[in-house]
């Protein structure tokens, strides 16, 4: 197995390490909606490049909505739950009295 030659000393973990800080993002405006886009990338929040449409935002849009829908819990199994935590409180009152 490989072991280091020598002993790594604080400035050289310090100047190795002075090139990881984070540049800021270049970002331009889109023509269509003026939000920032990233150069070379489709908006995204229009789905627009160079004039035209690349991307069915649409599309994103209506497969959230049903992603969401999906999520939320049946009327009955709510009913359900909150009949158990009910029986959870009378059980701890009977055990406390
Ligand atoms: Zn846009």
């Amino acid at each position: 197995m490989g072991l280091p030659g020598h002993r790594r000393t604080s400035s050289d973990k310090r100047r190795r390490s002075a090139h990881f800080a984070l540049k800021k993002a270049v970002l331009g405006v889109c023509a269509k909606c003026q939000k920032p886009v990233r150069p070379h990338h489709a908006c995204a929040n229009c789905g627009e490049y160079r004039g035209r449409q690349t991307v069915d935002t649409a599309r994103g849009v209506a497969r959230t909505l049903k992603r969401s829908q999906r999520r939320q819990p049946v009327p009955s199994e709510v009913e359900a739950k909150a009949a158990k935590a009910e029986q959870k409180q009378t059980k701890e009152k009977a055990s406390k009295s």
